[in-house]
Formats: structure tokens, C-alpha cells, sequence
């Protein structure tokens, strides 16, 4: 017994690391040092992936705590690693840095960079109140509130120590001019963030940079609070700022050198302005501003390209920042404008710069997310068709994969090694005819449906329980009725999950625009469907919080219209654990944006890793992921892309159209799963595992990336990469 314990906790200390600016845990000195010998090298071969926000909570994916669990260990009684075997076995598991599909990605990515051991630090901000967290009331609809979190009680969070003063932290500072060119510094604390492989043999670290801090004015404190912060334009310029002028300084205060800058989306743009203005510094000398000519500045701008990759991510508007030329000049010095001035036009208003403008010229590769995504893409930006090529998003299936479906993969030696590399799910081709496949896989996806039916049930009974305590009222109609099994969801009803932002051009509601007739349909199916929805929208989004209560108001008109067959039910508060849960518990996942305006949409792609088929637009990934209909169900209009489609508002959103083709749809699913064998719904499941999971992975796309980074490779990680780049070429033209 005493020896057993020496072993657990001498496994346990060698997890102990410490460099100058600090300890970590989880990780070995030796992983420590190589990952950061690999980004601080003289002669740089790495990259800083530069985003507004990273989605990486711990309760989707946390192999620190998997090894300690693996490992038996409880509690300690070793006071050097006591502190860190409770924060990472009891620890929050919330870091509420992200809103939505962008940061999802940006924490998928570098995972699985991390498991691929390419050497990348990720650069963010951290946001002392989250994005928000979500109430939501009966008639209120949605409520905002901070959110309450602790960076410094979250586990793989360390705060920088000063190397030449360890006991204080280390501080960065950044410029802000006003319009006379007089300074100001925001100073900022980096919090880094360990993004572990699952065989802690490697890791993604992730600068955080925390503004909030006494040392920097209160009006620089403010605009870090809450990421998207946009209560005015002056905000979101110090917020991107904030971002974009942060890289340089907070690598630099680390010793990290990098050959890439990859700028997922535009956000972090000013990263550029920086660097031409260190070539001009380097080139003219310290009084540069005053004789650098347009001609310098551009040359210096062409330098700078050579080193930038650059992400775009949509073809909505409200995605891509305009600053009014005016209003800039109270945050950056008139030199940066003059910079802007060139590179940062915007075609349709002089008075404006254009950020998505200025990422789009000084970069050495453009890529959009989806084949479809590059068509439009192309068609918005004309002048810059030729270098913009396409790289399909994709989802960390490590993350993604529900603890019952990974069991089922583990078990079937066709699958085998499916963790490092997820082309091997092609192999399902030969277990799609087998009846004990086929049989394990039920009872996997009835285990997750159950999971989500339960939680689903719980919410209902302490939303009407905690009403009285909170003057919430309960969003949920099924929460005012006798909660028994009748008005309580069953799992095996037919259950469709929709989550994600509400963007009225993801036409939350459209499933229920013709409430009539989608009652008719679930009348003569003569057998009950759940529709559970979730989603935030942007606190300044009236349209898109005036659906949240449209879904709410119409909830008991369904139940009654359908006798209690129908019911639709709202999760507050989406997140990435309530996302996992839907996404492999339910029975379908629809999809009902607006043709072409979700670039990729990744939901989605966990739902297939998970065997669950879509009902979607053939939009974004869905385009490439439909294969024909083994996998799922396509609705709505297919027309060629053009520019009159990209229209957002309400009148061109095609609700008629989309809405019947769907209804038209509906009763051959709702057939299909209700037949007694289940033959043809368990097929589309099974092809998605075979035919999606392949492709719809982080690891392929990052293969993909890696190939615009220019990277030198050892010759073993260049073997791994070619194997995953081999599954599919995104920017094949079909
Ligand atoms: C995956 C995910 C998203 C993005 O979903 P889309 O389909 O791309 O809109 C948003 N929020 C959470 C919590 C997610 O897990």
C-alpha cells in the first residue's frame, strides 16, 4: 500500500514544471522546456495565433485531471502538490472567455495543434466578466449579467511572475496616443493559459492579457471587462487595440520569437500596424515618422505580408470592423493613421477605415472556412480573388466525442488509434453492416439522450422551484404544468436540438413560422418531439433577443395544438457543456441559416462526430458534409451565390421558401425514426461516423494550416501531418 502511494505521488510530482516567470502543473520540465524552447529559438519556426476569444472549458476536455483520476489520486497529503490535485480534481471548470463558434475554434485549434506538437502560442485577452452569462425570464426574455469567475482559482491559468522581481507580476505596457500624439499606457498582467495534449507530452500555451489591473487607467480597465464589449464605437476600438497592439510586447516579455502571425479573423489587426512600423523603425531610424514616405510605408507593409495568415470567418457585416477616421485619431498616433490611410480603405465610405481591408492586403495567404465560404468570399473581395483559398473548419474530436460514443470507438479494434488520428474512421465502412456495431451504437447514443433528457427534466423543476427566491419566472411553459411524466420530456421521443448565437440570419424560429402546419405534420406522425433550443444573443441585439422570446411565446400554442406532443423547451446560459450534452443526446441537429451567410457553422460537426445526423441548409460545412443524403437531410433553396443574397434583413431572409421545404422534409424523418427497425436512420447515423468525422476534425485542419505556415518539421511530426493532410484538400474545386 505504502509503495503505491510513493508511485502515485512520485508520478505526481514529475507533473511539477517551473521556469523564470513560473511553476506550472500537469506537465513535465522536459515538456516545459521543449515547448518553450521551440518558441523562444533565435532563428524563428512557430506561430502566434492572434484571437478576440478562445473557447476551451475544462468540462469538455480536462487530461490533467484524467491522469489524476487514472491515477487514483483523491487528496494529498504532500503539501508541495496538494494545492494543485485539489484545483485540478475540484477546480471551476468555466474559463467564460468566448461567445461563440469563433472562440470555439480558436481553443479547438490550438488543441489539436498541441496534439500535434507544432509549435504555436495562441494571444487573446482576458475578460474579468466573461461575455455575459444568460437569464432568462418568462416574459423578460433574455438578461444579462456579468459573469462571476476567479482566473486566479482556475486550473492551467498562471499568472506571469517578473523574472527580475518574482514576487511581484509581470506587466507589459501598451501606447495609446490622443489627437496631439500625446501618450498613454495601458499596462496589462499575461495569464497563461496551458492548452495540454492528451498525452501531456505537449502543450499550447495561451497568452491572456488582463487589462483590468490598477496600473492602467480606469477608462482602459472598463473596455477590458467583457469581451464584445460595444456600448460605443470608442470601446471597441480600445478593445481591438487592446488586442492587436498587445502581441508584440507580451511575446517579447516572454523571450517568444515567431515566423507566423495568423490573425483568426480581423480583430487583432493592429498586430500589423506594429510591425510595419518596426520594419520603418529598423529601415529609417528613429525619426521615421517624420520621413518615412507612402512608398516606404508600403514596402514596409509588403515585408510585413510575408510573415501574416489571415482567417476570415464571415460574410456578415457586423463581423468586420469599420472605425470612423475621426474617432481613431483619439486612440492612435497620426502616424498609425497615415498607415491607415493607405491600407485600411473602405470602398463604399471615405470617412471610415476598414480593418477587414487592412487584414486582407498586408497578409502572404487569405483563407475563407468552406468551399462554399471561399465562392462568396471571392465575390466580396474581388481585388484579392486570387490568393484567397479555402480551409473547411473543423472540431476538436477529442473534445466533442460523448464519454459513451468514445467507449463504443475504444471497442472495436477497426478504430483503433482513433485518438490520434481521426482519418481512421473511415474504417467504419466495415462495421456499418455488423449487428453488434450497430447494436452498441443505440445503446451509446440512448445513454447520451438520456443524459440530456435528465438534465433537461431537472431544469424544468428548479426553474419553477427557485422562481419565488430569483423573481425569474420560468421560461419554460412545462415548468408551470404537474411536473410528471406526461409534461416531463421522455427520451424516447423524437428529439431535434438547434443551440447557438441568435443571429437572426440563423433563423432560430424558422421551424416554427408556420406553426399550423408543423403542428399538422407531428398530429398525424401521431407520436411526440422535443425541440430543445439554446443560444446567447449579443446583449445590444434586439433582433436577435426579440427570437429568444419569440421561441418562449409560442411554446404552449405548440403543446396544445399537438396535445401534448410537441414540446419546446429553452436551456439558459449555452455554454460548451450544455453544448456537448445536446449535441449527443439529441436525435437530429437542424441548421436553418439563411443560404450563404453561416460561413462554416461547426455545431453541426460535434453532432456528426457523435453519429447524429442533420436536418440543414446546404450551407457552409453542410455543402461538403451532405454527401447526397447518407448522412442526414438537406432543406431550402440552392440557388447560385450572388451579391443580392448576402442581404440580412427581414424581408429577404426567404422564411416562406425555406419553411416549406422543410415541412416538406419533416415527415419522412419523423417516419424513419419511428419505424420499427430504425434501419435507414441508424445508416445516415453510422455514415457521418465514417464519412464526416474524417474530414470535420481539428487535426485536418490544422494539417491544412500548417502547410500555410511554412514551417520546417521534424521529419516525425511532417509523417503525422501528411497522413491527416492525405484525408481531404479543402480547396480542391469541385
Ligand atoms: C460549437 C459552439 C458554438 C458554435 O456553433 P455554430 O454551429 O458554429 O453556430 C457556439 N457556442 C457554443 C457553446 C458551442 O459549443
Amino acid at each position: 500500500m505504502t509503495n503505491i502511494i510513493t508511485d502515485q505521488e512520485s508520478a505526481v510530482s514529475e507533473m511539477i514544471s517551473k521556469n523564470k516567470w513560473g511553476t506550472f502543473f500537469g506537465i513535465s520540465q522536459k515538456t516545459l522546456d521543449t515547448v518553450w524552447g521551440n518558441l523562444t529559438k533565435e532563428d524563428p519556426n512557430s506561430v502566434a495565433y492572434v484571437t478576440m476569444e478562445i473557447g476551451a472549458d475544462l468540462d469538455v476536455f480536462h487530461p490533467v485531471q484524467k491522469k489524476l483520476q487514472d491515477l487514483q489520486i483523491t487528496s494529498s497529503t504532500n503539501s508541495t502538490f496538494d494545492h494543485y490535485t485539489k484545483l485540478f480534481l475540484h477546480g471551476p471548470e468555466k474559463i467564460p472567455n468566448y461567445g461563440g463558434g469563433l472562440g470555439i475554434l480558436a481553443g479547438d485549434t490550438l488543441k489539436s495543434l498541441a496534439e500535434m506538437k507544432i509549435p504555436t502560442v495562441g494571444v487573446s485577452l482576458l475578460y474579468r466578466k466573461g461575455y455575459f452569462s444568460q437569464l432568462v425570464d418568462a416574459t423578460l426574455g433574455q438578461i444579462c449579467t456579468a459573469t462571476d469567475w476567479s482566473p486566479e482559482n482556475t486550473p492551467t491559468l498562471y499568472l506571469m511572475r517578473d523574472p527580475e522581481n518574482p514576487t511581484i507580476p509581470l506587466e507589459i505596457k501598451v501606447p495609446f496616443f490622443d489627437e496631439y500624439d500625446n501618450r498613454t499606457e495601458a499596462c496589462a498582467r499575461i495569464w497563461l493559459k496551458l492548452e495540454i495534449n492528451h498525452t501531456l507530452d505537449y502543450f499550447t500555451p495561451e497568452i491572456l492579457l488582463d487589462y483590468d489591473i490598477p496600473s492602467s487607467p480606469a477608462w482602459i480597465q472598463e473596455a477590458a471587462q467583457h469581451l464584445y464589449e460595444s456600448r460605443t464605437d470608442q470601446h471597441k476600438i480600445i478593445q481591438r487595440r487592446l488586442l492587436g497592439a498587445g502581441v508584440i510586447p507580451a511575446l517579447n516579455a516572454l523571450g517568444m520569437q515567431v515566423s507566423t502571425i495568423h490573425l483568426n479573423e480581423q480583430h487583432g489587426v493592429v498586430a500589423i500596424l506594429h510591425l510595419i512600423v518596426s520594419q520603418l523603425q529598423e529601415k529609417l531610424g528613429s525619426e521615421y515618422h517624420l520621413i518615412a514616405s507612402d512608398e516606404d510605408i508600403m514596402n514596409a507593409a509588403e515585408a510585413v505580408a510575408a510573415n501574416v495568415v489571415y482567417t476570415i470567418h464571415t460574410p456578415v457585416k457586423a463581423g468586420h470592423d469599420r472605425f470612423d477616421k475621426a474617432m481613431y485619431k483619439h486612440f492612435g498616433h497620426t502616424f498609425c493613421g497615415r498607415i491607415l490611410h493607405l491600407l485600411a480603405i473602405d470602398d463604399e465610405q471615405d470617412h471610415v477605415y476598414n480593418f477587414t481591408s487592412l487584414a486582407m492586403r498586408v497578409n502572404r495567404a487569405t483563407n475563407s472556412v468552406s468551399r462554399l465560404h471561399r465562392g462568396v468570399t471571392k465575390k466580396q473581395f474581388p481585388q484579392f480573388s486570387q490568393k484567397i483559398s479555402a480551409i473547411t473548419n473543423g472540431v476538436h474530436h477529442l473534445s466533442w466525442i460523448s464519454e459513451a460514443k468514445a467507449d463504443l470507438y475504444n471497442s472495436f479494434e477497426e478504430l483503433q488509434n482513433w485518438q490520434d488520428n481521426p482519418s481512421v474512421f473511415t474504417n467504419c465502412k466495415r462495421l456499418i453492416s455488423k449487428p453488434k456495431f450497430r447494436f452498441y451504437f443505440k445503446r451509446a447514443w440512448y445513454e447520451d439522450t438520456k443524459a440530456l433528457i435528465n438534465y433537461v427534466n431537472a431544469m424544468l423543476v428548479t426553474h419553477r422551484n427557485t422562481s419565488l427566491a430569483t423573481w425569474i419566472d420560468p421560461p419554460n411553459y412545462l415548468s408551470y404544468q404537474d411536473l410528471h411524466y406526461k409534461s416531463l420530456l421522455s427520451p424516447d421521443a423524437y428529439t431535434i436540438g438547434f443551440a447557438r448565437r441568435f443571429s437572426t440570419y440563423k433563423r432560430a424560429d424558422l421551424i416554427f413560422s408556420k406553426l399550423d402546419q408543423l403542428a399538422r405534420i407531428i398530429v398525424e406522425t401521431n407520436s411526440p418531439i422535443n425541440f430543445i433550443f439554446a443560444g446567447k444573443a449579443h446583449p445590444a441585439d434586439e433582433p436577435g433577443k426579440q427570437l429568444i422570446k419569440q421561441i418562449l411565446s409560442i411554446q404552449e400554442e405548440l403543446f396544445t395544438k399537438t396535445n401534448g406532443l410537441g414540446k419546446i423547451v429553452f436551456i439558459p446560459n449555452y455554454d460548451m457543456k450544455i453544448a456537448k450534452l445536446m449535441v449527443a443526446g439529441v436525435h437530429a441537429w437542424l441548421n436553418s441559416p439563411k443560404r450563404p451567410l453561416e460561413a462554416s457553422g461547426t455545431s453541426g460537426m460535434k453532432a456528426a462526430m457523435n453519429g447524429v445526423p442533420n436536418i440543414s441548409i446546404m450551407d457552409g460545412w453542410w455543402a461538403e458534409g451532405y454527401h447526397d443524403g447518407l448522412t442526414g437531410w438537406k432543406f431550402g433553396m440552392e440557388t447560385d451565390v450572388e451579391e443580392a443574397c448576402l442581404s440580412e434583413s427581414k424581408s429577404t431572409l426567404l422564411y416562406e421558401e425555406d419553411a416549406a421545404s422543410l415541412y416538406n422534409v419533416l415527415p419522412e424523418i419523423l417516419q424513419a425514426f419511428y419505424d420499427d427497425e430504425q434501419e435507414t436512420y441508424i445508416d445516415k447515423c453510422l455514415k457521418n461516423i465514417e464519412l464526416n468525422i474524417p474530414i470535420f476534425n481539428t487535426h485536418r485542419m490544422a494539417a491544412e494550416y500548417v502547410d500555410r505556415y511554412n514551417l520546417k518539421l521534424s521529419p516525425a511530426t511532417q509523417k503525422h501531418i501528411s497522413s491527416l493532410q492525405k484525408a481531404y484538400n479543402s480547396d480542391q474545386v469541385e
